[in-house]
């Protein structure tokens, strides 16, 4: 396999790595977009999605499909717009997440735009605040109640600081959508008074079940734009993320042997075993045991054992392998071969976006073409 770009956060000697396909995001924000009919403020949260902020945030800048970009705390807002700023990128970046008065000069001296779900933080907010409306319609997460959403608007207004009104579907991926169009109805409600701001809501399956919406100028897919999307059969998104370790040790062991912590795995043949510097430490699920599989020299081959903490052992029996070659635990190979991250999914009784947010720091990423 052919070295990567380097990284933006290198490590000395990192041990696993995630590939990061800047055209398969490209790709899936263009189709998303497309979906809903909007242009998209992008979920960046959890370094994005666990993918890294500083690989993913020039796709952001770049591409024509993404107005936006919103994280959830303010440290990845400010860590955001310095790297955006570096990138000479001046798409606007909100916080999802709710803030402390104290964090609010910072907040508002980066530019970042942030979430108002109150009339007392509507009052308090610093000049030169931008603020978007969180209005909860059915999720009780954050967001005012309808019913008061409309004075915390007009009190915005009268500051110049409603930037935009948002809200968040509960139940979107659900095969009834009842309960989404009740909420989009409560949404419309209050949007009505607003005619000029921007109008926000729909997260993946959202976009993807309930196609484009009305009055709404923004959608906000967050797992499917990284080209996962597990409820919903959507072939045109493109996985962006591989991750591969590297084998640091190899050894045969005999047939009857048992393999790792408690002895899960007892060997039917003589087998030679190659060992993974990654376990779940680097968010490998531990409850994938007994059931993974990785991709190894081209073939699939099974996890042997307990996943441990910082190694997993792999049946290598047969193949041509070496220490320092690179084992492919979901994604695509060098040989081309799919191990899609639903079935890690399914095998560690899962979500997909627990297992991506999951991949530790010493996981490094690099961005692939
Ligand atoms: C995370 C998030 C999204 C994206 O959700 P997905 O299910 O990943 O598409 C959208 N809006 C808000 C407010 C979120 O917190």
């Amino acid at each position: 396999m052919t070295t990567p770009p380097a990284s933006h956060t290198p490590l000395a000697f990192a041990r696993a790595r995630a590939l990061i396909s800047a055209s398969a995001l490209h790709h899936n924000l263009k189709f998303l977009s497309g979906k809903a009919g909007v242009p998209l403020l992008w979920p960046m949260k959890a370094n994005a999605y666990g993918h890294g902020l500083e690989v993913v945030a020039p796709v952001a800048a770049e591409s024509d499909a993404v107005w936006g970009m919103a994280v959830a705390t303010p440290d990845e807002a400010l860590k955001l717009s310095a790297v955006l700023r570096g990138l000479h990128c001046c798409k606007p970046v909100m916080l999802f997440g709710a803030s402390f008065p104290e964090e609010w000069p910072a907040l508002v001296e980066a530019g970042i735009e942030f979430t108002v779900n109150t009339l007392a933080e509507a009052e308090a907010l610093p000049p030169g605040a931008r603020a978007h409306l969180k209005v909860n319609t059915g999720m009780h997460r954050l967001g005012a109640d309808p019913a008061e959403a409309v004075e915390i608007g007009r009190r915005l207004e009268e500051r110049g600081q409603l930037a935009a009104i948002y809200s968040h579907f509960s139940e979107a991926e659900a095969e009834d959508q009842t309960l989404s169009w009740t909420q989009f109805q409560t949404f419309q409600e209050v949007v009505r008074h607003f005619p000029n701001v921007l109008h926000h809501m729909g997260n993946s399956s959202a976009v993807l079940n309930l196609g484009p919406l009305p009055g709404v100028d923004l959608a906000r897919p967050g797992l499917s734009s990284y080209g996962v999307m597990p409820p919903i059969e959507t072939p045109e998104l493109i996985p962006a993320m591989t991750v591969q370790a590297r084998i640091t040790y190899l050894h045969s062991a005999a047939a009857g042997e048992r393999v790792g912590y408690n002895g899960l795995s007892t060997l039917t043949r003589d087998t030679l075993i190659a060992t993974l510097p990654v376990g779940y430490a680097d968010g490998y699920p531990r409850r994938a045991t007994g059931q993974a599989e990785v991709l190894i020299a081209g073939e699939r081959r099974p996890v042997l054992g307990r996943v441990c903490m910082d190694h997993m052992m792999v049946d290598a029996t047969g193949l041509d392998v070496r220490p320092g070659d690179w084992v492919t635990l979901w994604g695509h190979d060098a040989q081309g071969n799919a191990l899609h991250i639903s079935e890690l999914a399914a095998w560690s009784d899962m979500a997909e976006y627990e297992i991506l947010t999951r991949l530790g720091g010493r996981v490094e990423r690099f961005a692939a073409p």
